[in-house]
């Protein structure tokens, strides 16, 4: 898609850290800085989330998912991995083409890397009845 940051990435016309790639998915390193190891997982293909992707291309993505934090954990030195993902800008998605973020975790390492919510608004029961499926 034109005008995408991600889909020149996977194209190659930005430059990223690409660390694993095949015909459907890349991995390369997030350039926030914020956490050792930050990696994103994208689909080459265009789509914009969870919401907007196709099953295909979705088992795709948890393919190299799982690929890569089993490099994480069985060859770098790591214990385990946060898998995380906004969908949607409600949610807080600033890049409009689908991606995991992967951070890489070792035991005591002191990163928070889980969100902090401020309390339920509505009763388990009423939420239940509106996402019961
Ligand atoms: P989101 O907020 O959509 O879940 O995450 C977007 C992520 O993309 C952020 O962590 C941000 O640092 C990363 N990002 C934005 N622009 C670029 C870029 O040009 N290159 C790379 N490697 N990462 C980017
Ligand atoms: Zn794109």
């Amino acid at each position: 898609m034109e005008d995408c940051i991600f889909c020149k990435i996977a194209s190659g016309e930005i430059q990223g850290l690409r660390i694993y790639e095949n015909d459907e998915t890349l991995a390369f390193m997030d350039i926030a800085g914020d956490v050792d190891g930050h990696i994103l997982v994208i689909p080459k293909k265009h789509c914009k989330n969870i919401l907007d992707c196709d099953s295909e291309t979705l088992s795709a993505v948890a393919n190299t998912v799982k690929m890569v934090s089993d490099h994480l954990t069985k060859n770098c030195g790591y214990d385990g991995v946060n898998i995380l993902n906004a969908s949607d800008e409600s949610a807080g998605q600033s890049v409009p083409h689908f991606h995991i973020h992967i951070i890489p975790r070792k035991r005591d390492d002191g990163i928070d890397a889980w969100p902090i919510f401020e309390g339920a608004k509505e009763d388990i029961q009423t939420v239940f009845d509106k996402v019961k499926m």
